[in-house]
């Protein structure tokens, strides 16, 4: 590390760290972005569905899909060599426990002005009709997180943010009138300003944990990777909407990932700070026996087609959210601001788009 003080330091090297020290940089002289791993983009940044969200998620929280239908297209523009558009992606809705009905999806599409159509018989003959409702055609995309971490590596250069890797931040302690903050391997940095997106980690850096009182909770979240069969190569499937599936292109391996509301959280946790154990390490113990077959027995039903998938391998990660919209599955974001030594803030976006909701929020705080 070239210096000991820094203007700021972004503590999590994932998409919302990598963004945030890049937009900040203009407003600080010198910006720190540090990071556990080896390499940028180990967690959820990688271990993601790869949906650029366009809202039809989201038919019980109008707020997030509103914003989603916004960010969508900032994403789309701003990180065009990231986004993967060969897909056609299809919302089939369940006739039966679904909780919207395919008349209410259609008029939801409406209000939240998202394009949607009947999809194209080749498509819905897929399905099977006695479970599936109606079948729906929109305009959804996936990112490839790989290119996504390489455009991100890219800005931080340009934007001369200094980047510390194998760096975990062990505690936060006030020094006079700013922080001093201990890394791994025993350096130290001072700063004023710190701005804590470690997503999992947000309560669980001895010093920060007061400075974020929203309460989370944890999964440990499977998707599992498939090779699909030719029919469904092509496509994106989220059954709505309450415990179905969903399979989506994942770029950086040329697969498919396959979710399913039942069998994708294998256990989850209400996340209480310092008493409560640390995600990372409750994962890295975690046994990670697979539920792929559980998940493509029922997908099957819906989707006959996937009887001839083939699992390849399954993603485990922590996925993080908050209690306070566990009814509406809505993701707006986390952003809290405090003031002790020097300035803190806490960081969870919920869903990659949500980062323009960042900015604004920062732009709004003056910076
Ligand atoms: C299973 C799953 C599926 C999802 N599907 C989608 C989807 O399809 N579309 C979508 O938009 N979003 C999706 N999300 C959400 C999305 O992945 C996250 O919102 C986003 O990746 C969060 O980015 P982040 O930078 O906040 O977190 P991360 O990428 O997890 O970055 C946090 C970083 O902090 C570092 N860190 C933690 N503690 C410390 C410490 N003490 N010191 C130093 N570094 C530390 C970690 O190493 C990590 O790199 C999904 C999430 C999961 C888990």
């Amino acid at each position: 590390m070239s210096e000991t003080k820094f203007d700021a330091v972004v503590i999590g090297g994932g998409f919302f760290g990598c963004s945030i020290a890049a937009y900040l940089k203009p407003h600080f002289g010198s910006v720190l972005l540090v990071d556990r791993e080896d390499q940028l983009f180990r967690h959820a940044s990688y271990g993601n569905q790869a949906r650029i969200h366009g809202g039809y998620h989201y038919p019980r929280s109008l707020h997030t899909a509103y914003r989603s239908r916004v960010n969508f297209q900032s994403f789309v523009r701003d990180f065009p060599e990231a986004v993967v558009s060969s897909f056609t992606k299809l919302y089939p809705i369940a006739r039966n426990q679904s909780k919207v009905t395919a008349r209410q999806f259609e008029r939801f599409c409406r209000i939240i002005g998202a394009p949607c159509k009947p999809a194209r018989p080749e498509h819905v003959k897929l399905f099977n009709p006695r479970l599936i409702e109606a079948v729906y055609e929109v305009t959804e995309y996936a990112f490839n997180s790989d290119i996504l971490r390489d455009t991100m590596r890219r800005k931080l250069e340009e934007a001369n943010v200094e980047v510390s890797l194998n760096s975990a931040v062990e505690r936060v302690q006030r020094h006079g009138s700013a922080w001093r903050i201990f890394l791994a391997g025993g350096a130290e940095v001072e700063t004023n300003y710190i701005f804590n997106c470690t997503y999992a980690g947000l309560k669980h850096i001895p010093g920060l944990e007061p400075h974020c009182r929203t309460i989370l909770k944890h999964e440990i979240a499977e998707m599992a990777l498939i090779e699909p069969p030719d029919e469904i190569r092509d496509l994106g499937i989220t059954v709505m909407c309450g415990s179905f599936f969903s399979t989506m292109p994942f770029p950086p391996r040329s697969l498919h990932t396959l979710s399913h509301v039942r069998y994708t959280p294998h256990t989850s946790w209400i996340d209480s700070g310092l008493d409560s154990p640390d995600p990372y390490e409750v994962m890295k113990a975690y046994p990670k026996e697979t539920k792929a077959w559980h998940m493509l027995k029922d997908a099957q039903r819906y989707l006959p087609a996937l009887a001839r998938a083939r699992v390849v391998d399954s993603l485990f990660e922590v996925k993080t959210l908050l209690v306070r919209n566990e009814i509406d599955d809505g993701r707006p974001i986390l952003m809290e601001r405090s003031e002790s030594a020097g300035t803190v803030y806490s960081i969870l976006g919920g869903k990659i788009d949500n980062i323009y909701d960042v900015i604004h929020r920062l732009q709004a705080d003056g910076l």
